[in-house]
């Protein structure tokens, strides 16, 4: 059994530790670390939450990146849970999980012997709490291609309360603007589906339209036919339905306040119908 952090195992399945052998991932010196290498950040698996948010390399990257995760469990969960558990985990509504699925990261998978490989984020969550993770494989590291000038990033999260809490709906976005139209877009929902979702659909429509409030309508149109939410503990399939869409409003307010007015938006809401 791999461990890492130990914040998820030792909540699930503490009773398996006794009679399972052990293999410690947290203080591997080969998994640890945050480097930037030709454009490219590369965080290694037992990198805590802690590290990614104190990192000065991404917070320069990421504005606001201390208050995100903030809103991400709590200074010793964070001190102690690596991004590696994190995906590992395979919950559908994982913070880091979502985090980086926007920015379309790339996951390197093996171990010390073993041959490596290296898959889409997007495509290692196959089903509920099922993984692209071969017997004897673990994470070993994640790269993604750094934020430039005319990139936006946001992250959000809805939590039944705000602070150590896991998600109800969590989402992120990452995009550029060229001329008022939108370009490489990374945009990613927890709760809205068995796994942590990557929303092609949506981010393919919104690829080269202008940003308006009326491409936002409808690119919300499109992303309430991609997403399947279920009744749960964390809110009835309608409330996640509209989380999502409020949060979707959110990113690009909070990103280009100047473009998006959110009185056009944020029609009243009749029924389910939130599209
Ligand atoms: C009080 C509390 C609050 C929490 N709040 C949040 C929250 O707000 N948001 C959130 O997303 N999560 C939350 N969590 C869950 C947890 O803290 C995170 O998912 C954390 O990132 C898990 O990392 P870990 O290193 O502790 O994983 P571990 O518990 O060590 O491992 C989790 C799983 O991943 C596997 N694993 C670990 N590393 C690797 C690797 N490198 N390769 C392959 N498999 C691996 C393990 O075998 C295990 O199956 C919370 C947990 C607690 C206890």
């Amino acid at each position: 059994m791999l461990v890492a952090g130990g914040t998820d195992l030792l909540v699930q399945k503490a009773d398996e530790f006794a009679a399972a052998e052990l293999s410690f991932l947290f203080d591997a010196g080969d998994l640890k670390g945050i480097r930037i290498e030709n454009g490219q950040c590369i965080l290694g698996a037992a990198v805590t939450a802690s590290e990614i948010a104190g990192s000065p390399v991404l917070r320069k990257h990421f504005p606001g990146l201390e208050n995100f995760f903030k809103l991400i469990s709590s200074t010793p969960v964070r001190n102690m849970g690596t991004l590696g558990g994190n995906l590992a985990n395979a919950s559908p509504i994982g913070d880091l999980s979502i985090f980086f699925l926007a920015l379309d990261a790339q996951l390197m998978l093996g171990n010390r012997s073993s041959a490596k490989r290296e898959i889409p984020l997007k495509d290692f969550f196959k089903a509920y709490k099922e993984l692209d993770l071969r017997e004897g494989e673990r994470i070993e590291r994640l790269r993604f291609r750094l934020p430039g000038e005319k990139d936006f990033f946001n992250f959000e999260k809805v939590s039944k309360r705000a602070h150590l809490d896991i998600a109800s709906v969590n989402t992120a976005i990452r995009f550029s603007l060229e001329d008022g139209r939108l370009f490489r877009i990374g945009l990613s929902a927890g709760g809205v589906a068995p796994v942590p979702l990557f929303l092609s659909l949506t981010a393919a429509f919104l690829e080269g339209r202008e940003l308006t409030e009326e491409t936002l309508v409808q690119a919300n149109a499109v992303m309430q036919d991609e997403i399947s939410p279920i009744s749960d503990i964390r809110g009835s399939e309608s409330y996640k339905r509209l989380l999502l869409r409020q949060l979707f409003y959110a990113h690009f307010w909070k990103c280009q306040p100047e473009f998006v007015n959110l009185k056009k938006v944020l029609t009243p809401i009749t029924g389910t119908n939130f599209a």
